[in-house]
């Protein structure tokens, strides 16, 4: 299979939830997201799901036209958890290899409420930029304060010294997803060296 993403416009990797059980809120805002990448001429790369937040960046973007790649694991496409609907879906042999091969086709990731899965493929973003691998703008939206508590603990690591002052500058975050492509393209560049500081 090829795995090279083509794209029109950059491509945003986009890490949102799965569940359809949260408030429909969160689906809304992946939605206006959708739309609005579709609308700037993005390309969008996601999980690949049908349903929850997912599903609607996903149907809200295709609507618009837009271009939408997903990236699933084998076994969840066996589940029928795969959206049969977007521009191009490639399968994976694990969790570990979808997120290696999103890592690799992101221009910026977008970051939205979400449970373990979304945290996780924040953290391996965040843990890649910290080390230099990953130089690219990682946009989180705060929707309804969603992460506060996340920024707090970032924070908290910093002033325990994990962390330097420097890798709060990781991350970009929004209030609102309507904010989300101003972020991207106003997202500092990280420094190409980031791997000298990644101990300090
Ligand atoms: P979560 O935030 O725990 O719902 O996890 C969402 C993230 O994990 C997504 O960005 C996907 O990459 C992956 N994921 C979790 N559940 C699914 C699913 N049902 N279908 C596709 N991807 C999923």
């Amino acid at each position: 299979m090829n795995d090279r993403i083509e794209a029109v416009g950059r491509r945003v990797l986009v890490f949102c939830a799965s569940s359809g059980s949260c408030d429909p809120v969160f689906h809304a805002a992946a939605a206006v997201l959708g739309r609005d990448l579709a609308r700037a001429g993005h390309t969008i790369v996601y999980g690949g799901g049908a349903v929850g937040s997912m599903g609607a960046l996903a149907d809200a973007a295709l609507a618009e036209g837009g271009r939408v790649v997903g990236i699933i694991p084998r076994f969840m496409r066996e589940r029928e958890w795969a959206h049969t609907g977007i521009s191009e879906l490639q399968l994976v042999d694990d969790m570990q290899q979808r997120k290696r091969r999103m890592l690799e086709s992101a221009d910026a990731i977008v970051t939205l409420p979400g449970g373990s899965g979304t945290f996780e493929e924040l953290f391996e973003a965040l843990t890649s930029k910290r080390l230099g691998l990953f130089p690219k703008p990682i946009v989180i939206v705060n929707q309804a304060g969603f992460y506060d508590p996340l920024f707090t603990l970032l924070g908290r690591s910093v002033e325990e010294r994990f962390m330097h002052d420097a890798h709060l500058a990781m991350w970009h975050a929004v209030d609102r997803v309507e904010d989300v492509l101003l972020a991207i393209e106003a997202a500092a560049p990280w420094p190409e060296d980031a791997i000298g500081f990644a101990t300090r």
